[in-house]
């Protein structure tokens, strides 16, 4: 007799390394979820911007269903169709002429650190090995992600690093020229940093990036795994700015709730990842590419990113007017569907204690460090579920104001 298992068992038998929430939910579908005991959520998080179509988009149930009753997974010592039909969608939609797939951001960006540092090691010798990224960024877990990333807490306490990292000021151009070098192999970087906040890149910053990799034969990279697939309003952020990276990253949203990432790259640098330099195990599985896309076919159409910016602005209509009432932020910002509200001064640092009365009164939502309140809900999130969601935020944010 099998019994249900309960939040203890997280603490039983899972390693802590994560702090869920209490309730366990059970069942989606769009923006709204269902815990063991029936209560209903409105999804805010989105997963923390991967489930771009909600939960159980037909789309992507069916391309699960579809594929996953005729071949799974066959590893890369044979190619498949669904990940062909991938690589082709993302090389015609983008700058990028040549794709690497796998399974998460982590992997992604490792793949994206691995080739800058081969194609220079191609082109211009082993001393052109350092990289540029910036404080308070993230690029995911893997040791040399984690390193590249601007938040040492995350990197600390794991022994030896990898070397040849450098940590610039974000929207600082001064304090990047300052580091740069012809030792530089590449610059990484968030067009709008997620994890660091909900800060958005200006447009002069990404541009003159573009100028000092020129100038110093440095690849320039966009991390948009988490901007990325529509969630800022067009397929990728970059062509917001109008500013083209070298090679970038995706995943999160790629896969709309199944492990998936790709590296995008052009051609003369996707040639240093020769034959037997890298690879996954799982990259281009039959199932997760079948998924995906069906997920960016059905994003990258002028009605859904469309429908996001018009989203975006429901959302900051709304969180104004609960601005105007209470008080509690600061600013507001972000683009398309990755929202951010940072906390005013008397509120300082209690993003966080938002969260659980959230869910009390039926919200899903995320932070972006102690100061911000941060949401990624689906792309195709229901006006009628932005409103009652807000109305919940509402009531959760009333609670914080009364116990301040
Ligand atoms: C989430 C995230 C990652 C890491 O992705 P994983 O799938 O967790 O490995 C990397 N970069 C950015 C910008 C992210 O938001």
């Amino acid at each position: 007799m099998s019994t249900t298992p309960t939040r203890q068992d997280f603490d039983h038998y899972m390693t802590p390394n994560y702090a869920p929430q209490q309730i366990i939910p059970v069942r989606g579908e769009g923006s709204r979820l269902w815990d063991q005991q029936g209560r209903e959520y409105i999804d805010f998080a989105g997963g923390i911007a991967v489930n771009s179509l909600g939960h159980c988009h037909p789309v992507l149930v069916n391309a699960l269903k579809e594929q996953g009753e005729k071949l799974w997974h066959l590893s890369n010592i044979y190619t498949n169709e669904p990940a062909l039909k991938l690589a082709k969608k993302l090389v015609e939609r983008t700058f990028a002429d040549k794709v690497y797939l796998c399974s998460s951001g982590g992997e992604a960006n490792e793949a994206a650190l691995k080739l800058a540092r081969r194609y220079a090691v191609d082109h211009y010798g082993e001393k052109k090995d350092k990289i540029i990224s910036f404080n308070q960024s993230f690029h995911g877990r893997t040791l040399f992600t984690v390193s590249v990333g601007g938040q040492p807490k995350y990197s600390q306490g794991f022994g030896p690093v990898p070397g040849g990292i450098l940590h610039a000021e974000f929207n600082d151009l001064e304090s990047v020229r300052a580091l740069m070098g012809d030792d530089t192999c590449a610059v990484m970087v968030e067009p709008m940093q997620g994890e660091g906040g909900i800060l958005p890149a200006t447009p002069e910053f990404l541009k003159g990036l573009r100028e000092l990799c020129d100038q110093h034969n440095a690849l320039l990279v966009f991390d948009e795994v988490q901007t990325g697939v529509g969630r800022c309003g067009t397929l990728y952020a970059y062509e917001r700015y109008g500013v083209t990276p070298d090679i970038l990253t995706s995943a999160k949203s790629l896969g709309g709730g199944f492990p998936v990432g790709a590296m995008l790259s052009i051609d003369k640098v996707a040639k240093s990842l020769a034959f037997g330099t890298h690879g996954s195990t799982y990259g281009g599985n039959a199932l997760g590419s079948a998924i995906a896309l069906a997920a960016l076919e059905f994003i990258d159409t002028p009605d859904v990113l469309e429908g996001v910016q018009k989203r975006h602005d429901l959302f900051r209509e709304h969180l104004e007017t609960i601005n105007r009432k209470h008080g509690v932020f600061k600013e507001i910002r972000g683009m398309g569907l990755l929202i951010g509200a940072q906390m005013s001064d008397a509120y300082e640092g209690r993003a966080k204690d938002i969260l659980p009365l959230a869910i009390e009164e039926g919200l899903m939502a995320l932070i972006a460090g102690p100061n911000v309140l941060r949401m990624a809900p689906s792309l195709v999130i229901p006006e009628a579920d932005i409103a009652e969601g807000m109305a919940r935020l509402e009531r959760a944010i009333e609670r914080l104001v009364a116990s301040a």
